[in-house]
């Protein structure tokens, strides 16, 4: 597994405001999109694609085009739904797929309640936005599930990550092809499975649904 920790002030910058407490939803969104198209540019630097030729004004010359099949951008809900707008920004050739991820109450696994992909993934770039890589468990389920369903490669872009967490994804999938995008790599995990320092539960924080 390959694992990116964006080393630049803006991004920093805007992670620092992101975990103050005192931000307000829409500051939030609106800087969860600027970061997550900075953290696109790195997510996508492997992304297939095959010449092409144009003609200038001036001259004939051959370019680059993304290849098909197109990515597929994959938020995890809810939260994830709140870094698609900074991705697609960046790839608006994408192609877009949901997950919706839950914790089974009873087993404590995640499990999928909801998901709309194309039906072949065969040979498909995926990219999974999931702001939190916390546990890993829900990070580490989604990525299962593109690969048996024929992903080649998964990239996942998360805004901060635990190291545990981290090395849970890592372990089991040792031998896959999978990239790990990330703001930062904080502290820890603390007792009920919230990042440290982090920036709270990131799906209420972007819908204004905290308390
Ligand atoms: N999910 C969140 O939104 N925040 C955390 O710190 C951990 C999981």
């Amino acid at each position: 597994m390959r694992v990116h920790v964006a080393d630049h002030p803006l991004v920093t910058h805007k992670l620092t405001v992101l975990r103050d407490k005192a931000t307000s939803s829409p500051t939030f969104r609106a800087l969860t999109g600027e970061l997550v198209t900075l953290l696109a540019y790195e997510a996508t630097r492997s992304v297939r694609v095959e010449p092409v030729d144009i003609e200038t004004p001036v001259a004939p010359t051959t370019g680059l085009a993304i290849s098909d099949p197109k990515p597929l951008v994959v938020p995890i809900l809810r939260a994830g739904l709140g870094m698609l707008e900074g991705m697609v920004t960046l790839m608006p050739s994408a192609e877009v797929g949901f997950l919706g991820m839950v914790r089974n109450e009873e087993t404590l696994e995640p499990a999928i309640y909801a998901e709309r992909l194309p039906d072949d993934l065969s040979n498909r770039q995926c990219f999974v936005l999931d702001p939190m890589l916390a546990t890993g468990g829900s990070l580490l389920a989604a990525i299962e599930y593109l690969f048996d369903r024929g992903a080649v490669d998964v990239t996942a872009v998360c805004l901060i990550a635990s190291p545990e967490g981290l090395a849970t994804v890592e372990k089991a999938t040792e031998g896959r092809n999978v990239t790990i995008v990330l703001g930062a790599l904080d502290e820890r995990l603390n007792e009920v499975g919230y990042i440290v320092p982090g920036l709270g539960d990131a799906g209420d924080r972007l819908y204004g649904t905290a308390s």
